[in-house]
């Protein structure tokens, strides 16, 4: 079955009239944790104290259900709560938020696109995952309705953003700070939909990077799926051999496929076992500084795109800056996004679902 015992992402979750509290997704049905372990850790309206427990905690919890899912039902049945009875709330408080920039044909596209006849990756690319510092209190879950921003267009202008897009990205949630390997920090892995107005960016990127061009939304999955829930493969071949700190010390490429659908017509599937940079490495670089890592911290790839067209992660890429208008089913076009659109981003790793991230431009 999908959703299966297998894959059982948590989430927060509420019936009507009642409190938030962290549940985990079986099949159509969400798992009241805090019944159903009498651990009061999951009567709380957030993932992060239960994330704070800890690598082994994490472990021992997920065998716990699996048990309890394929034990004795009739036990664990009145616990199980059907998904449209309840409303879906942000699965963990995010601390910091970072944004990267890892897939090589994403930045090579952006590169092509802004900078037409140079070099399209800049000559820091190769050397390190590029990445800025972005916004945690404007992330929100899946369905929140995306306002389009007003912002400076260019010299003398201000209105609302005629480039709204969106970038298909992976998500990576820090469970606890301190020294260890990548699996000790990281809780697990969420959707990301990284809305961008491109005209307000392209105007004020230089020299500081992305700011309000970025900030107005981040959309993230409602569920976020366990680390060792997912399928991990060798991470690609680095030209030249990162700096040591880089060096990977296991295999963090993750064999996912996404889907990008646009009022519910499939636009793209991104793979993301092409990734150049991988999560292990992000966070190596993250922390490399002296920055500490806080529960709830959360870092993104950066749009995931792959050598096809039909690959790519945003609109920007797929229409390239609006010169190729996308063709949708019944004659529409699309070059960015209009009033009224639904963006849904999924991905799948086999029977492994990561659920989806989906908003609507109001
Ligand atoms: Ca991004």
């Amino acid at each position: 079955m999908s959703w299966g015992v297998d894959n059982l992402p948590y989430g927060v979750f509420s019936r009507h009239g009642e409190a938030p509290r962290v549940g985990v997704r079986y099949g159509d049905r969400v798992l009241d944790l805090a019944a159903a372990l009498h651990d009061e850790v999951f009567a709380a309206p957030t993932l992060n104290p239960f994330m704070a427990r800890g690598r082994s905690a994490w472990h021992d919890t997920r065998t716990l259900i699996r048990n309890k899912l394929t034990g004795d039902l009739a036990i664990t049945e009145p616990h199980l709560v059907p998904l449209d009875q309840v409303k879906l709330h942000l699965p963990f408080e995010v601390a910091d938020y970072v944004d990267f920039y890892c897939s090589m044909e994403h930045a090579g596209n952006l590169g092509r696109i802004f900078r037409p006849g140079s070099e399209p990756l800049l000559p820091n690319w190769r050397h390190l995952p590029v990445g800025y510092h972005g916004r945690a209190g404007t992330v929100v879950v899946s369905g929140t309705p995306i306002r389009r921003p007003d912002g400076q267009l260019g010299a003398g202008s201000y209105g609302p953003t005629a480039k709204l897009d969106i970038e298909a990205e992976l998500g990576f949630v820090v469970g606890v700070p301190g020294t260890g390997d990548f699996e000790d920090h990281v809780f697990g892995v969420t959707l990301v939909n990284d809305w961008t107005a491109r005209d307000i960016q392209a105007w004020e990127y230089v020299p500081l990077g992305p700011f309000l061009g970025k900030s107005f939304a981040t959309s993230i999955s409602p569920w976020v799926t366990p680390l060792e829930a997912l399928p991990r493969v060798p991470g690609r071949e680095q030209d030249p051999p990162p700096l040591d700190y880089l060096r990977r010390k296991g295999d963090w490429g993750l064999d996912l496929t996404m889907e990008i659908r646009l009022n519910g017509e499939v636009i793209s599937r991104p793979p993301y076992r092409d990734m150049y940079w991988t999560p292990d490495q992000m966070l190596a670089h993250l922390t490399s500084g002296g920055a500490p890592l806080r529960t709830g911290d959360l870092f993104a790839s950066g749009t995931v795109s792959g050598g096809q067209v039909d690959e790519r992660g945003s609109l920007i890429e797929i229409t390239w800056n609006g010169t190729d208008p996308l063709k949708l089913a019944g004659g529409d076009t699309r070059t960015f996004l209009q009033d009224g659109d639904t963006v849904t981003i999924s991905a799948k790793a086999g029977d492994i679902s990561l659920g989806e991230v989906t908003g609507t431009v109001g």
